[in-house]
């Protein structure tokens, strides 16, 4: 059988070379798809993640300035809420589970399970993973996600009266705008990863952190860290500080300076 027909027989880390100028991005590629034959992630979340890649492209593939003033913000704003909940889907448990699991850890947050396409076996595919990754405890599977969020029509209503439904903030990932623009509805403080500074959940958050999610929870993990050293007038003087609205200008005029300066070099 043909090498690219036999899928089972070789691995993609075989045949990319060392040199190859995208290998980490193919091997991005390469996770989920296994997550995808894990029941971890659906189809239409390698979609999803295809719009992120093109994103990346043109903020360089760096976290950058914008996306680190997000990020401190973010950090403070956990650091300060009483009952944080990391909201989790396909491609964030495919993506980075071990940071994930790190950071609830680092800011007592819960973690909860939390899908668009729903159903109890990637619930509990996930919930395993992370709970491979040390994570403690894991809501929103099965009949845990008993409460619903009003406004919101799909699945993803379905929450846990013990994570989402109580949450005063709430870190969220490769989310579509319309549960980011519900959970702010009911009064809560969204912090969203989002590469694309356009989606209409990076522009309803209350914080925007425009970057790669593989490399933003890390980055997230370490400013904790950092800002646990902090009391609390200090973090809540890093939060009201932040302007959303700006850091959004801000990636926005990054990638069409960025734009003008790459057709420059042509
Ligand atoms: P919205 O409904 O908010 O306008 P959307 O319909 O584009 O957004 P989805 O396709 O459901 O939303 O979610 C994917 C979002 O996640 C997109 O904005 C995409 O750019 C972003 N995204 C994809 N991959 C990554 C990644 N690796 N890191 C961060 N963000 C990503």
């Amino acid at each position: 059988m043909d090498k690219a027909q036999d899928s089972k027989s070789w691995s993609i880390r075989d045949i990319i070379p060392e040199n190859h100028p995208r290998k980490e991005s193919l091997l991005i590629r390469e996770k989920l798809i296994e997550a995808m034959e894990k029941s971890i992630l659906v189809p239409q979340g390698l979609i999803a993640h295809g719009r992120g890649e093109c994103f990346d492209y043109l903020i360089g593939e760096k976290t950058q300035d914008f996306a680190e003033k997000a990020i401190e913000a973010a950090a403070a704003t956990l650091l300060l809420a009483k009952t944080p909940v990391i909201s989790i889907n396909g491609n964030m448990a495919a993506l980075v589970p071990e940071g994930l699991v790190r950071l609830a850890e680092e800011t007592n947050a819960k973690l909860e399970v939390n899908l668009f396409y729903r159903d109890e076996r990637r619930e509990k595919a996930i919930a395993e993973l992370l709970y491979k990754a040390n994570a403690k405890e894991v809501l929103g599977v099965g009949e845990d996600a008993s409460t619903v969020i009003p406004e919101l029509f799909s699945q993803r209503r379905r929450v846990s009266p013990k994570g989402i439904y109580i949450a005063d903030v709430i870190l969220l990932g490769l989310e579509d705008g319309d549960r980011t623009e519900a959970l702010v509805k009911m009064g809560k403080k969204v912090i969203a990863i989002d590469i694309n500074p356009l989606s209409r959940t990076s522009r309803s958050a209350t914080i925007t952190i425009v970057d790669n999610i593989i490399r933003a929870v890390p980055r997230l993990v370490e400013k904790v860290k950092e800002l646990k050293s902090k009391n609390k007038e200090e973090l809540e003087q890093i939060v009201l500080n932040y302007d959303n609205k700006n850091v959004l200008a801000e990636s926005l005029k990054f990638i069409a300076n960025r734009l003008t300066q790459l057709s420059l070099s042509l």
